[in-house]
């Protein structure tokens, strides 16, 4: 039978077609405008997996809300460090995404990116003690300087409406507002940045393309395999650089590439589900993202949050996550994407982290088996008029957290992103999920510094630098030149600087 596999010659594979390919492949092109990407999504359009706006909860992250980013240590001080490295990396995004729009690669800011205010809120005389805890030791930092802090009822209930009415007065309560938050609609801003690559020269993009295959070649060059799952006709690529940017997917990927670096990387995946608001009155009485306290046991990322957000022009407003447990890992997965990825280098880390995190597992049991009345009733918490006629359950995005090898040859659980990559530079990985889309200017920053040595170059640190005027630099320590980006960044993104 004759051989019909199509074949090509390119620079840059990307794989997968969420937030962190596209921002890639925007600034390879911006830095080298002759480089040749192709790139390949099982999907039949972009941004359909956890970047897509519905499938996440749209926080820009800056830790100005997130109390799992400032745990309390056991001498009872507040650590800050976590929460200045997210809020850095938030300014660098809205550097990049400031760029953008400034050359009319993505559509107006005001489709993807908007103020909204960010409060913590919490109850009983303990947390409440931690969150004044928290204030006082972020007020220190310069990136958290605008944060106020409230016990008393009437401030609180000026802050969010909907979360005091009908509350005990008599309750201890206590919130920190942040007036400069953000929301942020990553799926219309993952498909702006490929409609802008696809007018590219140089750039293919390859919808309902599965990737099958990859074996790197003793050229060090990459060889992809490639289905076509329209009509199941084969393609390969070769190229010098892929990003395996799969998402969920990105482990089995992994997997395939056999790298040794890849050696004993699991994942254990988390499904999440939305009560999203259907009554346009109440969600009009929201004007905030207010997260609380995860219960004992959640995942970090599963802490509850009451969100208002702007999807397509449209005010919505969501309570959640529920989690959940799923064998997929990708939502448009396979039940059997779990279990095919247990191999022998990562069936102990495996074995263990499950062996170590049996709260979690309890608490996703707990979670699976909640009934409609349950989950009405941990809304209730945060919204206590609530009425079950008024919210509808929603699918989210499924996330994998990295199971990665312990100094003990055990599992770890890991619950932020985590990207490898092979010593040659020729080949990435990002796995994880959090904080994810938000910081996800700064990945790929690390990315090519570690992966292309053209990035030491004059000319590229110039550009990096035309696009990320503080590359390079940390902002928190820095007062001046923090002010003067957020100024600059919220006058192009038409958000509030105060
Ligand atoms: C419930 C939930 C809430 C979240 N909330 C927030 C938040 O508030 N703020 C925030 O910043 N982040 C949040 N995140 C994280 C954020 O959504 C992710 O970090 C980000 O979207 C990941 O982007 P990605 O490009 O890596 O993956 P994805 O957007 O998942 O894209 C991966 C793509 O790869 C494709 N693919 C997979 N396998 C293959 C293959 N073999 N061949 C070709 N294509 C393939 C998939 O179809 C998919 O389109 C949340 C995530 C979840 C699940």
């Amino acid at each position: 039978m004759p051989d019909t596999t199509l074949r090509s010659e390119t620079d840059v594979v990307l794989i997968g077609a969420g937030i962190m390919s596209a921002t890639l492949g925007v600034m390879l092109k911006e830095l080298n405008p002759n480089i040749k990407i192709e790139i390949y999504e099982r999907l039949d359009h972009a941004a359909a997996e956890s970047s897509d706006a519905w499938n996440n909860a749209g926080t820009g992250h800056s830790a100005f809300c997130e109390l799992n980013y400032t745990p309390e240590l056991p001498d009872g001080t507040i650590e800050t460090k976590k929460a200045v490295k997210i809020a850095e990396s938030f300014e660098v995004s809205r550097q990049f995404w400031s760029y953008l729009v400034q050359k009319g690669l993505v559509s107006k800011p005001e489709d993807f990116i908007r103020s909204i205010p960010h409060v913590s809120f919490v109850w009983g005389d303990e947390n409440a003690e931690y969150l004044q805890k928290r204030f006082e030791a972020l007020s220190k930092e310069h990136l958290f300087a605008q944060m106020q802090f409230s016990t008393d009822f009437a401030q609180q209930s000026q802050w969010m409406p909907l979360v005091m009415e009908g509350r005990d007065k008599s309750e201890k309560t206590a919130a920190t507002f942040m007036p400069i938050g953000t929301d942020v609609n990553f799926g219309e801003l993952t498909r702006s940045m490929f409609n802008h690559l696809m007018e590219q020269d140089g750039v293919t993009m390859f919808f309902n393309h599965e990737v099958r295959q990859l074996k790197q070649t003793e050229s060090g060059k990459w060889k992809i395999t490639i289905k076509d799952l329209a009509n199941g006709a084969k393609r390969k690529v070769r190229t010098p650089f892929v990003f395996i940017g799969a998402g969920g997917g990105s482990l089995r990927l992994l997997e395939k590439a056999d790298i040794p670096e890849g050696n004993g990387y699991g994942g254990f995946p988390v499904s999440g589900q939305w009560l999203k608001c259907t009554n346009k009155e109440v969600i009009e009485k929201h004007f905030a993202k207010v997260y609380g306290l995860a219960s004992v046991g959640a995942p970090p990322m599963s802490v509850p949050h009451i969100d208002s957000r702007m999807i397509d022009g449209q005010k919505a407003l969501l309570f959640g996550p529920y989690a959940g447990f799923s064998t997929k890992f990708l939502k448009n997965g396979s039940y059997l994407d779990l279990p095919a990825s247990i191999q022998l280098n990562n069936v102990i880390p495996m074995l263990s982290a499950g062996f170590h995190n049996l709260p979690l597992t309890k608490y996703l049991i707990d979670q699976v088996r909640q009934s409609p009345e349950d989950r009405l009733e941990t809304l209730r918490d945060y919204v206590p008029n609530a009425k079950s006629e008024d919210w509808e359950l929603e699918t989210a995005g499924q996330r994998v957290q990295v199971i990665k090898k312990g100094k003990d040859g055990g599992g770890v659980l890991e619950f932020g992103t985590e990207v490898v990559t092979k010593e040659d530079g020729s080949l990435a990985v990002l796995l994880g999920a959090s904080p994810g889309a938000s910081t996800s200017a700064s990945i790929m920053l690390e990315l090519i510094k570690k992966c292309f040595k053209e990035s030491n170059s004059a000319e590229w640190q110039a550009k990096l630098k035309e696009m990320i005027p503080s590359y390079g630099q940390t902002l928190n320590d820095k007062p001046d030149l923090s002010d003067r980006i957020r100024k600059e960044t919220a006058e192009i993104l038409k958000l509030a600087n105060s």
